[in-house]
């Protein structure tokens, strides 16, 4: 199933050290936008900058791959310490194998991360790696934004209805 992720947390910040030993993971695709900023934000929400140290502290490999801009990825990638790779074009793979070929990690301890279905976890499930769906923190506005997540929604019954819209 392609649109199922493997994991489904609230937020990157739940991933922990049980669950990475538990799952026997030990490298994490990232993505960005809604995962570690909001959209356009150029900081990183707000335990995210700690979160990325005790990872690195449990010697866990990361790396960003977005689909983002390099404009956009390059200036809040760097100020997080961590490697990327921008214009990712998730669902595709190269990005993503991009990033595993460059942390040296293979599929079984692979995790790719993100808020959306139809990029981060297609992508993730293309390559054949775990996935983890985290909920966007924050929900455009956009036509465009409020189709995807429609559609997210109809394919995987979603509820986004609890969480705030700014
Ligand atoms: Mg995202």
């Amino acid at each position: 199933m392609l649109f199922k992720p493997t994991f489904w947390l609230k937020s990157v910040l739940d991933i922990n050290e049980k669950f990475l030993r538990e799952n026997g993971v030990t490298a994490l695709v990232l993505d960005l936008d809604n995962t570690l900023s909001m959209h356009g934000n150029p900081a990183a929400e707000e335990g995210v900058t700690e979160w990325l140290d005790e990872m690195r502290r449990l010697g866990i490999r990361m790396r960003v791959v977005s689909n983002n801009t390099n404009k956009r990825v390059a200036p809040l990638a760097a100020k997080l310490g961590l490697p990327f790779t921008a214009n990712g074009a998730k669902p595709l793979t190269f990005g993503i194998t991009r990033a595993m070929k460059a942390m040296g990690a293979d599929k079984s301890e692979t995790l790719v991360v993100g808020d959306q279905i139809f990029t981060d976890v297609m992508g993730g499930n293309f390559k054949g790696v775990r996935t983890v769906l985290v909920e966007p923190f924050h929900l455009e506005k956009t036509w465009t934004f409020r189709l995807k997540r429609k559609a997210e929604s109809l394919v995987f019954h979603r509820d986004y209805s609890k969480l705030e819209i700014k």
